[in-house]
Parts: structure tokens; C-alpha cells; sequence
């Protein structure tokens, strides 16, 4: 049967190896200048300055406080992603209002985000499901701010603009799983330099340093004071060398999963019962899930067959508001169906640098064999 084949996972070579351990080495260990360099290099990919932080999950409470979300706002979210794109909203107290995803790419319909938003509506937050870039020329709201939740799409682009600079803000996640890793780790991006010092603030107990900006600046040269209230989100050094050193790979992780995801495109194309992923002309994925469709109701049958052959196949995701904190908020199944519909036949199957081909061969036979085909 072979080792269990997961559906994603970092790849960590001698050169994160040796980032990380220099800067262990140093004099350095959290906010140092490797956290500087992390910075600029994932501007350097993502079109727009960037702010480091501890997870795509702080990413997205960070991005929300900067947008100053609060009691009395609406954000306007997509289903189809992981809870933490919206209990980060509902954290900063907002009501999340949830908008249907479009059939093909999986990622937020305009006309369904424009239809949901009101005059309470300070966010709208689109998913890059499975690392295909939503549409943000199209989803642009007239009078609130468009978030991009980029958990799975660093490296990709729209039309030839970067991933982190097609929306006002945009978030990452750099878990393991993901396209690059610092172990926990995640960056907000944001061409506004206001809303950027909001996040960067956030980040650090929303602690004012410059003198200019402190209500009283004559304290003493120990002095810095708080004027809202923030949290520790920041990522330290070590993880931001690895950081740095991942950003190098990633042109040659987007190359390989692209090469696998053409694999799987040529080993499965022509069974019926599978609805395989596809791309907007307009976009340059970077593949984070490799997504399938399982049609007539086989999606659990195939998630059965292919965890007892090793090949770890995963559901991403439920929809967002069927996760019973929301349930008990009052959020009723059936507001969605475009995503309902897609969670019923989502399986990811294991798409990760590393994989080689004969994994791949592996998944597709293992694949094949399930359909007698
Ligand atoms: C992973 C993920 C997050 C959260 O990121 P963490 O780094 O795990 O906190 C948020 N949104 C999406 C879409 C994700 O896939």
C-alpha cells in the first residue's frame, strides 16, 4: 500500500535549514531584522507592503481591526472557506452576512456579494479557494473595503497583478499545509500606508512609538502609550528567516504543483463521475487544493476508499455557517447553495511539492480503481 500520501504538507530543505539556524546564532531571536527582510521580500511577491503576524488567522483578526470593524458593522463573507475568515469578523463583533460563491472557480459571485451589501457593510471578504484568485475588478464595493483572504493563493495573479495587491487588503496564512511556511505564521498586505500602520499597531498591543502621535510625548524617552486596544501578534525572526528562505522556493513550489496538477488533469479527465478543477482565463493559480467534484452522490464512497488505500484525502470545507456556532446565531442551512452543492462532492486530493509523480500515479490508480475504469 505504500506510505500514507497526505493532502498537503510543507517542504522544509537544507536551506530553511540553515536560515533558521543562523539567525538562532544571532542576537536576534523575535523582532529583528529578519522580520524586516520577511517583510519586504513578501512585498516583493505580492505587489503591496506587507505586515508580518503570527497566523492567517491573526492576519485576518489584524486586516478587520484595521478596517475598523466593530459592533454595528456588516462583513459580507464567502461560505466556502475555513470558519476563521469570518469568526475573525464576528470576533471584532460584526455580523457576518454570508454571500454565495460562483459555480466554476469557487470563489465569491459579484452579483451575490453586491446583492448582500447594505449601508452597514464595511467589508467584503472573498476567499482565493483552492489558490484560484476570485474576481476583484468585479467584486469592488462602492463604498466599503474588498478583503482578499489569500490563505491559499500567495504567488498567484490576476490579469498579470500579483495576489496581494488585487484588493485593499489581503491576508495570508503560512501553516504547513499551505504554499510556503513558517511553521504558524501569516501577513497582512495593503497599498494604503494608514491602513497598514492600523495593522502593524494591531499587531503590537496597539502601542504608538512616534512622539509626534502620542497624547503625551513628554513622558520621557520610555514612553509609549496606547490609544486602542491591540494584541501580540507579532512573528518572531526565526520564523520570518524561514520565511524568507520558503519566498526563494516558491517560483519552483508554484512550477511543481502546476506540473502536478496537469498530471492529475491527464489521469483523470475522462472519468464521468469526476468534475475536475479549471482555471479563469484570466488566472495564474497558485494550486494550494487540488480540489475534485465527486458526482451521484459517491463523494463519501471515494473519501472511504482512498483513506484506506493511504491516500489522505481531506473536505474543504463545510460551509462556514453550518458550523454550529453560527447554527446557534440563527444562520439557517440552504442560504447558499451553490456552495451546499459543492461540499457535498468536494474531495482534495493530495497536491504538495514534494509528491512525485509516482505519487501522483498512485492517487490517480487508486482513483481509477474506485470507478472500474
Ligand atoms: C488556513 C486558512 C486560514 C487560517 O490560517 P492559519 O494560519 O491556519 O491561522 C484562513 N483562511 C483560509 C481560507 C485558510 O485556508
Amino acid at each position: 500500500m505504500g506510505e500514507a500520501l497526505p493532502y498537503g504538507r510543507q517542504s522544509v530543505d537544507e536551506s530553511d535549514i540553515a536560515a533558521v539556524a543562523a539567525v538562532l546564532r544571532g542576537d536576534w531571536l523575535t523582532t529583528g531584522p529578519a522580520v524586516t527582510r520577511f517583510e519586504a521580500d513578501l512585498a516583493a511577491w505580492a505587489g503591496a507592503p506587507a505586515v508580518a503576524v503570527t497566523s492567517g488567522t491573526a492576519a485576518l483578526h489584524v486586516a478587520y481591526a484595521a478596517a475598523g470593524v466593530g459592533p454595528g458593522d456588516e462583513v459580507v463573507c464567502a461560505p466556502m472557506t475555513f470558519v476563521a475568515t469570518a469568526a475573525t469578523a464576528a470576533l471584532h463583533g460584526a455580523t457576518v452576512v454570508f454571500a454565495d460563491v460562483e459555480d466554476e472557480h469557487l470563489t465569491l459571485d459579484p452579483a451575490a456579494a453586491a446583492a448582500a451589501v447594505t449601508s452597514r457593510t464595511r467589508v467584503v471578504s472573498a476567499v482565493d479557494y483552492a489558490g484560484h484568485p476570485a474576481d476583484y475588478d468585479a467584486l469592488r464595493p462602492a463604498d466599503a473595503l474588498l478583503l482578499a483572504d489569500a490563505a491559499h493563493s500567495v504567488g498567484g495573479t490576476w490579469r498579470g497583478r500579483p495576489v496581494g495587491s488585487l484588493a485593499d487588503v489581503t491576508t495570508f496564512s503560512f501553516f504547513p499545509t499551505k504554499n510556503l511556511t513558517t511553521g504558524e505564521g501569516g501577513a497582512v498586505t495593503a497599498a494604503d500606508p494608514a491602513l497598514l500602520e492600523r495593522a502593524r499597531r494591531f499587531r503590537n498591543h496597539g502601542l504608538v512609538r512616534d512622539r509626534a502621535e502620542q497624547r503625551h510625548p513628554d513622558e520621557g524617552g520610555w514612553h509609549q502609550e496606547v490609544h486602542e486596544f491591540g494584541l501580540n501578534y507579532r512573528l518572531p525572526d526565526v520564523l520570518c528567516a524561514l520565511g524568507s528562505s520558503q519566498l526563494a522556493r516558491l517560483a519552483a513550489f508554484k512550477s511543481r504543483r502546476a506540473a502536478i496538477v496537469a498530471r492529475y488533469g491527464d489521469g483523470l479527465a475522462d472519468i464521468a463521475g469526476l468534475r475536475l478543477p479549471t482555471r479563469h482565463p484570466d488566472a495564474d493559480p497558485m494550486w494550494h487544493l487540488y480540489a475534485v467534484r465527486v458526482l451521484e452522490g459517491r463523494r463519501r464512497a471515494l473519501y472511504e476508499h482512498l483513506r484506506a488505500s493511504g491516500v489522505l484525502v481531506q473536505v474543504n470545507y463545510i460551509p462556514a455557517y453550518w458550523h454550529p456556532v453560527f447554527e446557534d446565531l440563527g444562520y439557517q442551512r440552504g442560504q447558499c447553495p451553490v456552495a451546499e452543492r459543492f461540499y457535498a462532492e468536494q474531495l482534495s486530493l493530495p497536491l504538495f511539492p514534494d509528491m512525485s509523480d509516482a505519487d501522483t500515479d498512485r492517487v490517480i490508480a487508486a482513483t481509477r480503481a474506485f470507478f472500474g475504469v
